[in-house]
């Protein structure tokens, strides 16, 4: 049963460094304050509540967790140690920065019931990291992931495509050698250009020029087909709409509030325009869990068959995978998925 998510966010607690896309206040929305013992404690009561039989899961977000004072990290994890050892949550997630890990952190942090480090690794491309303003190379957050591996915690990689420096085959040779390395799942968050950061002033300056939402889709697209080609599961494409994150801060780049269903869409849309000649009437089926997505953001990707000549009705078949489309036209139905029936170039991002 998937777990709820208790989430603490930490706001640039613990980050001595300064990236060039990072507000971290913005990004998170809290005033810098870490929770006290007491409150992590009623946040917990008040989901347990609301979360009938599912396990719980506690994560503090936003912040370098490793990087703060050891004491601080013993203190946040402190009063949980009780509820794990009852069972009352199942586990604890954190996330850090690449050159904040090591053996003895990844063993403490295994042994006080953290289960999933999420590291921010943007890039594996040395150039766009120094660009960018991270302080780490390339090779620590291989590493890192490694270590983590190795420490038996499961390892998440966060990587930002169009970072300054960055291309479509920088963006991909990083998600290749991320998941090379051993990456257990992705979150992928296109460059944003946020209010106050060192970013907006080069975007302004016009020294940096950001994703546009058609191009940070395409190149999503094509990230997540490769991750899912590798089995790797993307469990969030674009920042969340909330924790302060709004469109007044946002200045440019590759931005929207349903960020991952427009680009699961695209991929529904483009196996539907490969496999369905215009005048054709066809059926489509696919998952439930998938509907929205083949229907497309305000039914987006019909009008477009109708824009193509292409009558399409959309029904659910349960007997498909996720990434499966049965089309039926007159005289047949042939299944077709996303994940192999679908041949992106680089070039075309
Ligand atoms: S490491 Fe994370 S928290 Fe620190 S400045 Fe960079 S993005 Fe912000």
């Amino acid at each position: 049963m998937k777990p709820v998510t208790v989430p603490f966010f930490i706001s640039h607690q613990g980050c001595p460094h300064t990236c060039v896309f990072c507000d971290q206040r913005t990004i998170s929305g809290a005033n810098g304050n870490l929770p006290t013992a007491a409150e992590i404690i009623s946040r917990i009561d008040l989901w347990r509540s609301t979360a009938a039989d599912r396990p719980l899961e506690v994560a503090f977000f936003g912040g370098t967790f490793t990087a703060l004072p050891e004491k601080i990290q013993f203190e946040l994890l402190a009063p949980l140690q009780p509820l794990l050892e009852s069972g009352d949550i199942k586990s604890v997630r954190i996330s850090t920065r690449p050159d904040y890990i090591d053996a003895a952190r990844v063993a403490w942090l295994a042994a006080k019931g953290i289960r999933t480090i999420e590291l921010g690794v943007q890039s594996l491309d040395d150039a766009v990291l120094a660009a960018s303003g991270r302080g780490h190379s390339a090779a620590e957050s291989l590493a890192a992931i490694s270590c983590i591996k190795e420490g038996g915690i499961t390892v998440g990689v966060q990587l930002m495509p169009g970072l300054p420096g960055d291309t479509p085959a920088s963006s991909l040779h990083s998600l290749q050698m991320a998941i090379a390395a051993g990456a257990d799942f992705f979150r992928i968050y296109p460059t944003i250009v946020l209010r106050g950061t060192e970013l907006a002033r080069h975007y302004a300056a016009g020294k940096f020029t950001p994703l546009t939402l058609d191009r940070g889709v395409s190149l999503c697209k094509l990230l997540l087909q490769r991750a899912m080609q590798s089995g790797i599961p993307v469990i969030r494409i674009g920042l969340q709409a909330d924790h302060g994150l709004n469109a007044e801060n946002i200045l440019a780049g590759c931005w929207h509030p349903a960020l991952g269903q427009l680009v699961r869409s695209q991929l529904y849309a483009d196996l539907v325009c490969r496999s369905v000649l215009p005048g054709q009437r066809v059926t489509v089926f696919c998952r439930p869990e998938r509907l929205s997505d083949v229907v497309g953001i305000k039914r987006g990707n019909l009008q477009k068959q109708i824009d193509r000549g292409v009558e399409m009705v959309v029904a659910t078949d349960t007997t498909l995978k996720n990434e499966e489309l049965a089309i039926k036209t007159e005289d047949k139905t042939v299944t077709y998925s996303i994940i192999s029936d679908l041949h992106y170039s680089i070039h075309e991002v």
